[in-house]
């Protein structure tokens, strides 16, 4: 299993969504001896980041970065441009990946899928997965899985209305947790967003998981499948009240693995360090 990583992602901190979340993960790998083998990141120019996001948002980024100029969901050091633009390369790596070998995860920070065309929050800067999906599989149909907590507001934003690619998000609904906006929840044209109410189980989740799924399938054909793979809906998760446990991360996969479609996935959130290597690789191991 060859996953895409760097080093440099650790040199990047905003509480909580900090360096020792890749660690936590890394040394569950390793410590389980797992069979993984680390690819760097792919280099990019920035050409790529215009695929999906605006000059405006981009020259920001890097005044910002350069100019140390941090917003309150969103600091910025000398280096945070460069690093987000390696998340979005990890990203593009494990599309990359996917091709040869039918999967592939990218093990990257910042996550992405709150930052739009031309905007970002929520401890996003770029949009890694739509980089990786525009800069890499543009010509194919691509369904976006995203199972991270929150809804994906930067995703819907960049693909609303693209009909190459179709967007289905699980997450808590947005009238109990950010981005608080019910823009973002709703079924239409390429776009499937569910709230979920605070409290939902792991049978309620799958239940309404595997019925959304086998919908978008059935309508959109999907030959190829991205997966936001944020693992904050976890029941020890402190950031919102989802109740998964680790197996569901499993379920998720295997179901997703079912469809026997070429599949990449990019580390969203997830905040309980304790258990979090455990989940990311219950969720990897359904595709081996
Ligand atoms: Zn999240």
């Amino acid at each position: 299993m060859r996953i895409a990583y760097s080093e440099k992602f650790l040199e990047h901190e905003n509480p909580p969504e900090v360096s020792g979340r890749l660690k936590a993960i890394v040394e569950h790998i390793e410590g389980s001896k797992l069979p993984v083998e680390f690819e760097a990141p792919k280099k990019i120019d920035g050409e790529e980041l215009l695929l999906v996001h605006t000059k405006r948002l981009v020259e920001e980024l890097k005044r910002r970065s350069e100019t140390e100029d941090s917003l309150p969901e969103n600091p910025f050091t000398k280096k945070t441009f460069e690093i987000a633009k390696l998340a979005c390369g990890g990203a593009l790596r494990a599309a990359e990946i996917a091709d040869e070998d039918g999967f592939s995860f990218a093990l990257v920070r910042p996550p992405g899928h709150h930052a739009g065309r031309d905007f970002y929050h929520g401890f996003c800067y770029m949009n890694n997965i739509a980089v990786a999906v525009r800069g890499n599989w543009s010509r194919k149909k691509t369904l976006i899985v995203d199972f991270d907590v929150h809804a994906g507001n930067g995703t819907i934003d960049i693909f609303e209305g693209d009909d190459s690619v179709f967007y289905l998000s699980l997450h808590q609904t947005v009238r109990a947790l950010f981005p608080y906006d019910l823009r973002w929840e709703g079924r239409r044209a390429n776009i499937n967003s569910v709230g979920l109410a605070p409290g939902a189980d792991d049978a309620e989740y799958l239940r309404i998981f595997r019925k959304a799924l086998g919908e978008a399938v059935s309508s959109f054909k999907p030959e190829r499948v991205a997966v936001s793979a944020g693992f904050d809906a976890y029941c020890e998760d402190g950031i919102a009240s989802l109740k998964l446990d680790t197996e569901t991360y499993n379920a998720i996969g295997k179901e997703i693995a079912k469809l026997g479609l070429q599949t990449f996935a990019v580390l969203e959130g997830g905040y309980y360090l304790p258990d979090l290597g455990k989940n990311v690789w219950s969720f990897i191991s359904a595709f081996r």
